[in-house]
Order: C-alpha cells, then sequence, then structure tokens
C-alpha cells in the first residue's frame, strides 16, 4: 500500500500554458493524491459514476526507496476530474475531489530509474485509441527529480514507498468509458490500460 503521492503540478511549461495558468518560480507547486488512489500494474482503470470529465495527465512516478531515494520509476496516469478542479481553482479550494478519487492513480510495473539515464534524452507519451494525444520531452522538465526529492524532503514527512508525480506535458484531454489508453517510455517501457466508468446503482442493496 502506497502511503502518500506528492504531485508536481505545471512542471511542463507547455502544459501550464494549456490550462491557462503561470509557470511557477523558485518551488514547486506539490499537491498531495491520497495514497489509497494508487492502483498498481493492473490494465484497467475504473471511474466512479459521478465524474464528469477526467482527463489523462501521463507523467513519470519516482518511487522513494527505504532510504528515501529515488531508485525506481514507473508510468502513471494523474487522472484528474476537470471540472471539479475548475471550479476548486476558482473559488479558491482545495482539490481533493479532483484529484483523489476511487482510482485517481494508475500506475505501471516499476522499473530502475538508472535504465533512464540521462532522463533529459527521453521522452514521455501517452496515446488514447491508437492517437497520439501527448508526447513531451524530460528535457522540458522544469525542476528535476533531484530539485523536486530536495523540495520536499525540507517541508513533508516522506515515507519510504512514497510515489512523486513528476508533472504533465500538454496535451491532456478527456478519457471515456471504453478508451484505450497507451503510456510510453519509448525504448524502456509501455503500459496499457482499457476504461471503464461505474454506473451509478438505482436500486438500494439490502444488508441482511
Ligand atoms: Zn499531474
Amino acid at each position: 500500500m502506497v502511503r502518500n503521492i506528492w504531485g508536481v503540478g505545471r512542471n511542463f511549461a507547455d502544459h501550464a500554458k494549456e490550462l491557462g495558468n503561470p509557470v511557477p518560480q523558485g518551488s514547486p507547486l506539490i499537491f498531495l493524491k491520497a495514497g489509497s488512489c494508487a492502483s498498481i500494474n493492473s490494465n484497467e482503470i475504473v471511474l466512479p459514476h459521478w465524474v464528469e470529465d477526467v482527463h489523462h495527465e501521463v507523467e513519470l512516478a519516482v518511487k522513494l526507496s527505504a532510504l528515501l531515494h529515488p531508485v525506481e520509476g514507473a508510468l502513471a496516469l494523474d487522472l484528474t476530474e476537470r471540472t471539479q478542479q475548475s471550479k476548486a481553482k476558482k473559488e479558491g479550494l482545495p482539490w481533493t475531489l479532483a484529484k483523489s478519487f476511487d482510482g485517481a492513480c494508475a500506475v505501471s510495473a516499476f522499473f530502475s530509474l538508472r535504465e533512464l539515464a540521462p532522463l533529459t534524452d527521453r521522452r514521455i507519451q501517452l496515446s488514447v485509441n491508437d492517437q497520439l494525444r501527448q508526447d513531451g520531452s524530460f528535457a522540458d522538465l522544469i525542476f528535476s527529480v533531484e530539485q523536486v526529492v530536495s523540495y520536499l524532503k525540507e517541508h513533508f514527512p516522506l515515507c519510504p514507498g512514497d510515489l512523486i508525480l513528476m508533472g504533465t506535458p500538454a496535451g491532456v484531454g478527456p478519457v471515456v468509458d471504453g478508451d484505450r489508453l497507451k503510456a510510453e517510455i519509448p525504448g524502456i517501457l509501455q503500459h496499457q490500460w482499457k476504461v471503464r466508468k461505474l454506473q451509478p446503482q438505482k436500486t438500494e442493496t439490502k444488508e441482511n
């Protein structure tokens, strides 16, 4: 079980721009996803019935070791309920409902981060139903893995096994029931998911 998921917001300038947000200056923008949102190495994404507009945000997830070093990585989807997030932003309210619903963090199997070195030579991509939607270079990260980990260590009670989501490139968009998603770090790893949205329950279940 993952204890904490630390998300880095607006860590690719092109994605910050597409949502009309300023790029963070000086220190990374950190938000939390509940650790229990993580669904590890599953090929299915199950969305709650109440969500209206869930967006895919493909990201590198970094897992902290027992000594809190970033040694492993995975492909992750920081699933975000954009309707709730836009409303929360406008009203100055927290993002919890937008970022921490059940199943909001889909994560692939883990691999050694050493395989990615140097990270700046790698890209991260997401296709939906075989159409490329997101394609970014880690050379465009505003804050590096090392900078983010050091900032987190200084400010938060990190735990072994915590995940850090490194931010998403431009091209975020909706995912709907039946979509097939493929995340990829070309040459290293890919992971696929099928999306299933739950239907609201029509009849009340009786407890015996
Ligand atoms: Zn994100």
